[in-house]
């Protein structure tokens, strides 16, 4: 009896891995058709600098309006397409429609885009961006590309090379979510990143967590003595916002600001005359 159960219940197991492998399988191939069928689009966050109030940039972000699954969030497509190698064309589309849009803006507001890890393993990652300034005609110096620490944690892709020729294409280059991979102090040295965004974890939990508060103070305090820019990710309320300038932090980003929105929602924001 006990045998009979245990059959059921692997059956139920079995019947549920299938499901969810059938799920993962049409995923992938509505990945695949997504770009024919032109379903991704890219949404713009706002940063701000808390010196002057001013929306400085804006990040760009992917998004995939499935025509059965509505927005399907980048969290949950990024890493399929990262596994059947589609990442690369995703990462090259995203570069060019934000440099295209962001050439367009009235002020000289920078855009941050998103480089995925793989992105450094395919040959002319260097070309694709310099090809990206040039198609889209926007100034080198307004563009910033936001990497990971996952990327440095192999060099064998010559990441640190890459880097520095990217860098000598006069763009910036951001280290995204510091603080949530291994040995980030080691990686700020072999690279001279010129930003460091702190991972919204950690602005998350700093009002009630005294660990989290301690470690961003102590990365704004790298940031200053490096003398390089800190962004805040995922500033949600006042209290955030003036704990990150309080400690020196340069500039924020998050959904007390603006949350993402598609570009023909950034006259707004633009227009907008007060920032919090
Ligand atoms: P990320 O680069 O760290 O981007 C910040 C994420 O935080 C975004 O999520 C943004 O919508 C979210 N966020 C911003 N402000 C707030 C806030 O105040 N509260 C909360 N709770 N969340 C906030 P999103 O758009 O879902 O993107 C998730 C991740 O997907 C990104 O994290 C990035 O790693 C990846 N991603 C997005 N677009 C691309 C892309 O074009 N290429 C690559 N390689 N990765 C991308
Ligand atoms: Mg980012
Ligand atoms: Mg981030
Ligand atoms: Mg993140």
């Amino acid at each position: 009896r006990a045998k009979e159960e245990g059959r059921g219940r692997f059956r139920f197991f079995e019947q549920e891995m299938d499901a969810r492998a059938q799920a993962r399988r049409t995923l992938e191939l509505d990945l695949r058709r997504a770009f024919a069928l032109r379903q991704f689009e890219v949404y713009y966050q706002a940063q701000m600098s808390l010196h002057d109030k001013q929306v400085v940039g804006f990040e760009a972000l992917a998004r995939w309006r499935h025509p059965q699954r509505g927005m399907v969030s980048p969290a949950a497509f990024i890493p399929v397409a990262e596994e059947i190698g589609l990442i690369s064309q995703i990462g090259e589309w995203v570069l060019l429609t934000a440099c295209r849009e962001a050439a367009s803006w009235p002020g000289n507001q920078r855009i941050a885009v998103n480089l995925s890890p793989m992105q450094f393993g395919k040959a002319g990652l260097v070309e694709t961006v310099a090809a990206a300034l040039a198609t889209s005609g926007l100034p080198p110096e307004r563009l910033e590309l936001e990497i990971t620490e996952s990327v440095l944690l192999d060099d064998t892709a010559g990441t640190l090379a890459i880097l520095h020729q990217l860098r000598s294409l006069g763009i910036r280059i951001a280290m995204d979510d510091f603080g949530t991979g291994y040995s980030s102090l080691g990686y700020l040295r072999s690279f001279p990143f010129d930003k460091v965004k702190i991972d919204q974890s950690f602005i998350r939990d700093m009002p009630t967590d005294g660990d989290s508060a301690a470690i961003v103070k102590a990365i704004i305090g790298l940031g200053i003595s490096l003398g390089i820019s800190t962004t805040a990710e995922g500033v949600e309320t006042e209290e955030q916002l003036n704990r990150l300038r309080a400690e020196g932090c340069t500039d924020i980003q998050g959904y007390l600001l603006s949350k993402p929105v598609p570009a023909s929602d950034l006259a707004a924001i633009f227009n907008r005359s007060t920032h919090p």
